[in-house]
């Protein structure tokens, strides 16, 4: 029985060092896959922006020909006054000169506003164009690091699965074929250690009597609480980890 309960102690140990390698090489792709998605945020925006910059620029070709225009109205207005007959079509094309030019004003103010925000809009594009070359070059050189990191994991991963399959044929099947499944349902932590009465796979207590059945090692005992295979775990063992 203390063969059993060694046995399985160790396959633990081994199960979850195989879980921590698994565990850097997830945390290590989801880096890389987060400054990814940072990327692709960073396009869609430049995108949005350029969209906007095209709008802004048919505006403003817009205006430029109003203005051009409504400026060519006035020169023809002006040449018309000079041959003018009458002192009420004079005043009339005067007035209509006036309204021409306060219009063109007001077309003249929204150019200038317009250049200027189209100036900050392509300066903003230039900043996040940057923004992006200089992530996409962190990503790739991440990315290399992660996939020689990767290479060397797997290889660390395909070691210790070797010692975890050689460590399983040691343990007697029933007690095997338990370890799997609660390894399965309790997150990757089927044997646990009891410290002072505590298991700690799920920090309860367990009864005083188990407690003593337990240090006696004739039966491996599940934890009435999460089920867990116990074992009995001084704090000595703890403090060398
Ligand atoms: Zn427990």
């Amino acid at each position: 029985m203390k063969e059993d309960i060694r046995n399985l102690i160790e396959l633990q140990a081994i199960d979850l060092e195989v879980y921590k390698i698994d565990e850097q090489m997830a945390q290590g792709y989801s880096g890389i896959e987060q400054r990814r998605q940072e990327i692709e945020e960073a396009q869609n925006t430049i995108a949005e922006y350029k969209e906007q910059l095209e709008l802004g620029e048919k505006r403003r070709r817009e205006l430029e020909t109003t203005i051009e225009d409504e400026q060519e109205r006035i020169k023809d207005r002006q040449t018309k006054l000079m041959n003018i007959q009458t002192n009420r079509e004079y005043q009339s094309i005067l007035k209509e000169i006036e309204d021409t030019k306060q219009s063109n004003k007001q077309s003249e103010e929204e150019l200038l506003l317009l250049i200027e925000q189209l100036e900050a809009m392509q300066n903003k594009i230039v900043e996040i164009i940057k923004k992006c070359a200089d992530e996409e070059a962190k990503l790739s050189a991440e990315n290399k690091v992660i996939e020689d990191e990767a290479v060397k994991l797997e290889a660390q991963k395909s070691k210790i699965i070797k010692a975890r399959n050689n460590q399983a044929e040691k343990v007697d099947k029933k007690y095997l074929k338990r370890y799997e499944t609660l390894k399965e349902r309790r997150n990757g932590l089927a044997v646990a250690g009891v410290t002072k009465g505590v298991c700690q796979g799920c920090n309860m207590n367990i009864p005083p009597q188990m407690f003593n059945d337990l240090l006696r090692e004739d039966a491996i005992l599940s934890c009435p609480t999460c089920n867990r295979m116990m074992y009995h775990k001084s704090e000595e063992i703890d403090n060398e980890e």
